[in-house]
């Protein structure tokens, strides 16, 4: 119900409400009673906003009871406007003292009374309204505090010139300071705000958004230092306080605490950008130094150096010694190549066996070779793992920025070729980038193209080549080659191929087929009535495999091979690097009753004392010492010394690379046994070698 609806007229002259009843009847709701004693319980009951009041009453006069039925509605604002004849000073006086709002004078007029009650009534109006928008405003207010108070995050305002003059309870935390401490103090002494990498303050963003009139973000980077020194990373941002008109009242600010999200994203960042197995920098880190070391070697003119370290034969050891081993290995070489890094250097394992050092602000070669001397020095030293000694080398390609490329991929590739032609060159040294290495790895790229698919399709071919009795000149013999048949049709020779078959250990796969095709050659030749001897070379890395000694034996079952019918032919780096291991093997091929060759004899390490601790069948004296065995006489001791030492030990030996006839009788003179060589034959395909062999002991 409207509340301004009901009026109460009190008169005792009945008239004079007659005429109120005509005049309000369009206006309000009118009570009326010719009786002062009536008029309170009419009160109590329609509590009127408005009461008009005749003075002179005989019972009880206006003015005591308009006190009466304001002692009734101390809570109800209720007006009261008395009727009367009298225009006296005192009447009047009184009249206002008890807080009435107007006087209509009698007698009554119609007109007056409409104007005088409707004014009052809107009055009335209006201020309810007032008062009710002023509740809901409290209440929005009361509402909006209860939410600053509550919500997480910290909320501080401040005047137009940064005084504090609200804090809510999480900002108070933060900050360590107390509102009632806090207000009327100024932003920059409550938050103290500096930079979490250099630890410069900054400026709050609240004097930022005063005194630029519009929402500032915080600085990435703040930090936040409280009353008591604990530091936070805080976000968020500020705003100014701008009112309807476009003044400007103040700045609010709006923070978090992020101090676990950062801890979160700087753990995040470290684990993406860092190896797991060394904590090395990852190529991606290594990436963004390279960049950074780039743009600054151009701006000053200096130059950057990209160093690809490789560790020689790794697939080998870590097949040899297993993968613990192999990550040992690993982290003793990362910890070494750490403490060579000095300023401006990033160490970094792309992954493997595979290394980067980048060398920023290189103004010379020399400290570049420096750098590498010394990796190659350190990184040589014998170390232990689990009791045994471990020897490794490493091999290293260098490019150069800005000489041989702009791009840090290019720059990663050219020393990745460089490293591979270091392999090449013997490994355990460096090796720099030049743009024939360049075409030379598009070479290589494509040889390891062309041996995958030819192992995929089970492809490879060999070819034969015969071993003579020197003494008879008979076939005794003949030793397995492996060729690759390009697609265009060319051959190529197992010098181009094979090591990169060990580099990517498809030698594994490739020694497989080898075998495979030999033992199934040397079948059939036996079953045609043709018993001949095959060696096959074995690679170092095929030689240690534990499964070896298995894999020949079941191979030898499989195509029912006598075993004297296979030879096969290893070279001293399968002995050294694993002594015991190669005694074992070596005595168990014995057992088997496959006999071995130590092929290239004198090219490796040529210790001749270490002969004896392996049972080999034959010596391959290597085709270098032949070739000068007419002109060098070196060469012609240590042929004949060998000579000596094989009959001692009883093994037989073969002399590889005969070309000539004279090559021959000198050999022949030194009393050889057997000899190979284009003297004699080249390495045929399988037909021809056939028809060389078979059909020549016929005539
Ligand atoms: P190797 O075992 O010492 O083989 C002898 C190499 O000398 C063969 O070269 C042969 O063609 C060559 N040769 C023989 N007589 C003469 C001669 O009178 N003059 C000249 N100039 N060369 C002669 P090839 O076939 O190119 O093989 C080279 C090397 O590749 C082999 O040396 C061997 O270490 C490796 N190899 C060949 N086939 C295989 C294989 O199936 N597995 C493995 N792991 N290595 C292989
Ligand atoms: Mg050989
Ligand atoms: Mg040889």
């Amino acid at each position: 119900m409207d509340i301004t609806k009901y009026v109460l007229a009190v008169d005792d002259e009945r008239s004079n409400l007659l005429i109120l009843e005509k005049a309000l009847k369009q206006t309000c709701h009118l009570i009326t009673t010719t009786s002062p004693f009536n008029a309170i319980p009419l009160f109590e009951k329609y509590l009127p906003t408005l009461v008009l009041l005749d003075i002179d009453m005989p019972e009880m006069d206006g003015f005591e009871l308009c006190e009466k039925l304001k002692a009734i509605s101390a809570e109800q604002s209720t007006n009261f406007i008395f009727i009367t004849s009298h225009d006296e000073f005192d009447y009047e006086q009184r009249a206002l003292q008890l807080g009435a709002v107007d006087f209509i004078s009698k007698p009554l007029n119609i007109p007056i009374c409409q104007l005088r009650i409707n004014n009052q009534l809107h009055i009335t109006r209006q201020t309810q309204l007032l008062k009710q928008s002023h509740a809901a405003l409290a209440k929005e207010r009361e509402h909006l505090r209860i939410i600053l108070r509550s919500i997480n995050d910290s909320v501080i305002a401040t005047d137009e010139h940064g005084f504090i003059t609200f804090m809510n309870p999480a900002a108070q935390r933060i900050t360590d300071w107390d509102q009632q401490q806090a207000l009327g103090e100024h932003i920059s002494k409550v938050m103290t705000l500096t930079d979490a990498t250099t630890g410069a303050s900054l400026l709050n963003p609240i004097e930022h958004a005063i005194h630029e009139e519009r929402a500032v973000a915080m600085a990435l980077n703040t930090q936040l230092i409280s009353k008591e020194g604990f530091t936070y990373r805080v976000e968020d941002s500020a705003s100014p306080i701008i009112t309807e008109h476009g003044e400007l009242i103040g700045g609010v600010i709006v923070f978090q605490d992020v101090s676990e999200t950062v801890e979160m994203v700087t753990r995040m960042t470290h684990i993406t950008q860092h190896d797991q197995l060394t904590g090395l920098p990852n190529r991606l880190l290594l990436h963004d130094r390279m960049i950074q070391a780039i743009s600054k070697a151009k701006a000053d003119n200096e130059q950057v150096a990209t160093l690809v370290i490789d560790v020689d034969n790794f697939m080998y050891v870590n097949d040899t010694l297993g993968h613990q081993a192999g990550d040992e290995i690993i982290n003793h070489i990362a910890k070494q190549l750490q403490m060579i890094a000095g300023n401006n250097v990033t160490v970094s394992r792309l992954g493997g066996d595979e290394f980067v050092f980048m060398l920023g602000a290189v103004k010379s070669y020399s400290t570049i070779n420096y750098i590498a001397n010394k990796i190659l020095s350190t990184i040589k030293e014998p170390f232990t793992i689990k009791e045994s000694e471990i020897n490794v080398t490493v091999s290293i390609g260098i490019s150069i920025y800005p000489q041989d490329a702009y791009s840090v991929e290019e720059l990663i590739r050219h020393a990745d070729t460089a490293m591979y032609k270091a392999k090449k060159h013997g490994k355990n040294c460096y090796w720099y980038f030049s743009e024939e290495l360049s075409d030379e790895l598009q070479d290589r790229v494509a040889i390891e193209r062309e041996l995958r698919d030819v192992l995929n399709r089970q492809a490879l071919i060999l070819h034969y080549q015969p071993k003579f009795s020197l003494k008879s000149g008979d076939v005794c013999g003949v030793e397995a080659l492996v060729r690759i048949e390009k697609s265009n049709g060319q051959m190529l020779a197992p010098d181009l191929f094979i090591p990169i078959a060990e580099e990517t250990g498809l030698i594994l796969a490739l020694g497989k087929q080898v075998l495979e095709i030999s033992c199934r050659v040397a079948k059939q030749w036996h079953i045609q009535g043709n018993p001949t001897s095959i060696a096959v070379n074995i690679a170092a890395q095929q030689f240690n495999q534990s499964s070896f000694c298995q894999s020949i034996e079941s191979l030898l079952k499989k195509y029912a091979l006598p075993a004297n019918l296979l030879e096969l032919e290893i070279t001293e780096s399968a002995l050294i690097d694993n002594f015991e291991q190669a005694i074992e093997t070596i005595n168990q091929l014995k057992a088997i009753g496959v006999s071995v060759a130590l092929d290239d004899f004198g090219t490796g390490y040529s210790s001749l004392s270490y002969l004896k601790y392996f049972k080999l069948d034959v010596l391959k004296i290597d085709k270098s010492f032949v070739d000068s065995i007419n002109s060098d006489n070196t060469a012609y001791s240590i042929v004949s010394a060998i000579v000596t030492l094989a009959s001692s030990l009883a093994l037989t030996l073969v002399c590889e690379g005969i070309e000539t006839q004279e090559q021959l009788d000198t050999l022949k003179a030194m009393n050889c046994q057997l000899g190979q060589g284009y003297y004699f034959s080249r390495p045929l395909p399988l037909d021809q070698v056939e028809s060389f062999m078979f059909e020549r002991d016929k005539h």
